[in-house]
C-alpha cells in the first residue's frame, strides 16, 4: 500500500450504521483512541426510511435520517476521529491491520468491520439500464419525482411493503408484487398495507408474479414485463418507476480474502463465550448486518456494536501492553 496520506488509530470502525456508530460511543467511553470511517452512505440504510417505530424510546414519529443524525451528534460527543472515506482493499496479514481508502491509508490495533449490507438486485440486464431512470431501490429518496403516476414495488418483506405504503401518498397506483402469494413482512406492516388499500385504494397486489423486464427508450423505463408462476401468462403493465426492495447483500467482499464468510455473511464467535463478534482474525471484530443473517434490525445492529465494541478493548487491553 503505498499512498502517501496516512492515519493510525488503536480501533478503526469501518461503517456509519447504527453498528459503527454505537461501538464507536462504546470505545471512545472506553478511552480508546478511535477512528470511524463513514463509507458512502453517512449513517447507512436507515437514511432511506420515513418512519422507524421500533426504536425502543423513540415512540412517537421519528425517520431515519433524524435518528441517525442524533446517534452522529452522540459519537461526536466524545473524541473520536470520524473520516468521510470508502475503504477500497485491506491487509489484515498481520497486526497492525492496513486499510486502503479512496482519501488516505489507514493501520490500526484493532478492527470493526461494520460495513451493514447493499440492496440485492433483480438481476436482470434492463435494471441496470433504467436506473436512476426510473429504476430505484429508495421509495424515500425518489418517490417524490412519481407524483401522480404509475408505479410498480417488487419484494414481499418489510422494506417493500413499507415502500408501497409511503409511495400511495404520492403516485397514483402502486403495483406491489411479490413472487409468493404470501408477505413475509411483519404483521403490523401487513396490517397497515391492508388499511392503506381499503382507504386510498390505489395500491394492487401481484402475488405469484416474476418481473422479467423493464421497457422504455433508453432515457426512462416506461412499461414492466411480468410472468405468473401460476399459470404462465405474461402480461404488461405500464409504470414510469419500478423500486425494487427484494433485500441486501452483506458488505463483506473486500474482506474475503482474510476473513472466514458464509453466504456473504462475516463469520463470527471464534472466541466462543469470551469474543462473540470476534472473526477468524484476533483483533477483527464485526458487528451489525454484514455478520447477521437472522436479525437485520437496527436495534440489533446497535446492540452488537456495542459488544464488537467491548470485545475489541479487551483485545487491545491483553496485546497492547
Ligand atoms: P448499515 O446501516 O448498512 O451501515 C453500513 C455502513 O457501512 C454505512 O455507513 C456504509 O457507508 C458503510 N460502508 C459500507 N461499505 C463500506 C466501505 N467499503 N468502506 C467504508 N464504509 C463502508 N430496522 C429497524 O430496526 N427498524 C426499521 O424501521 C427499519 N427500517 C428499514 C427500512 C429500510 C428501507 C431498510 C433498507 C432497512 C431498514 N431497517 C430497519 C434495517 C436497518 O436499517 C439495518 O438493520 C441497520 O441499518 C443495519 O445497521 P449496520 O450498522 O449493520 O449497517
Ligand atoms: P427481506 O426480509 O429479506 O425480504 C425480501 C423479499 O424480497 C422477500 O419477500 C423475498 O421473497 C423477495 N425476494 C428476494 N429475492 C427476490 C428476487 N430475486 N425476486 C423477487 N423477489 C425476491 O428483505 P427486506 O424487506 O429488505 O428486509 C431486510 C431486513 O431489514 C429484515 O430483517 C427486515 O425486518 C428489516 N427491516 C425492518 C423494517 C421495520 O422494522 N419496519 C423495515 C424494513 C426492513 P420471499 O418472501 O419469497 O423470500
Amino acid at each position: 500500500m503505498n499512498k502517501i496520506k496516512k492515519k493510525h488509530a488503536q480501533l478503526i470502525i469501518i461503517g456509519s450504521g447504527p453498528a459503527g456508530y454505537t461501538a464507536a460511543i462504546y470505545s471512545a467511553r472506553s478511552n480508546i483512541d478511535t477512528l470511524l470511517i463513514t463509507g458512502s452512505q453517512i449513517g447507512g440504510q436507515l437514511i432511506q426510511t420515513d418512519e422507524i417505530e421500533n426504536w425502543p424510546g423513540d415512540y412517537s414519529h421519528i425517520n431515519g435520517i433524524t435518528l441517525m443524525n442524533r446517534m452522529l451528534l452522540h459519537v461526536k460527543k466524545f473524541s473520536v476521529n470520524i473520516i468521510h472515506d470508502v475503504i477500497k482493499s485491506v491487509n489484515f496479514k498481520k497486526n497492525p491491520f492496513e486499510l486502503l481508502g479512496e482519501e488516505y491509508s489507514y493501520t490500526g490495533y484493532a478492527i470493526i468491520i461494520a460495513t451493514g449490507s447493499h440492496t440485492k438486485l433483480l438481476n436482470i440486464n434492463s435494471e441496470n439500464l433504467y436506473m436512476g431512470k426510473g429504476v430505484s431501490t429508495c421509495a424515500v429518496c425518489d418517490g417524490f419525482f412519481y407524483k401522480n403516476q404509475f408505479v410498480a414495488v417488487v419484494g414481499g418483506g418489510n422494506s417493500a411493503l413499507e415502500e408501497a405504503i409511503y409511495l400511495s401518498n404520492i403516485a397514483k397506483k402502486v403495483y406491489l408484487i411479490h413472487r409468493r402469494n404470501q408477505f413475509r413482512a411483519d404483521k403490523i406492516l401487513i396490517n397497515r398495507l391492508y388499511d392503506k388499500i381499503k382507504k386510498r385504494n390505489n395500491i394492487i397486489i401481484l402475488f405469484n408474479s416474476i418481473v422479467m423486464d423493464i421497457l422504455g427508450n433508453d432515457i426512462s423505463m416506461n412499461k414492466i414485463k411480468i410472468y405468473s408462476n401460476i399459470d404462465s401468462t405474461v402480461k404488461y403493465l405500464n409504470v414510469s418507476g419500478l423500486f425494487i426492495a427484494i433485500g441486501h447483500i452483506p458488505n463483506s467482499q473486500i474482506f474475503s480474502k482474510y476473513i472466514d464468510i458464509q453466504n456473504n455473511y462475516v463469520k463470527i464467535d471464534y472466541n466462543k463465550n469470551y469474543m462473540k463478534t470476534q472473526t477468524n482474525i484476533p483483533g477483527i471484530f464485526s458487528a451489525g448486518d454484514v455478520s447477521d443473517s437472522i436479525y437485520k434490525q437496527a436495534i440489533t445492529a446497535a446492540a452488537s456494536g456495542c459488544m464488537a465494541a467491548i470485545d475489541a478493548e479487551k483485545y487491545l487491553n491483553n496485546n497492547l501492553k
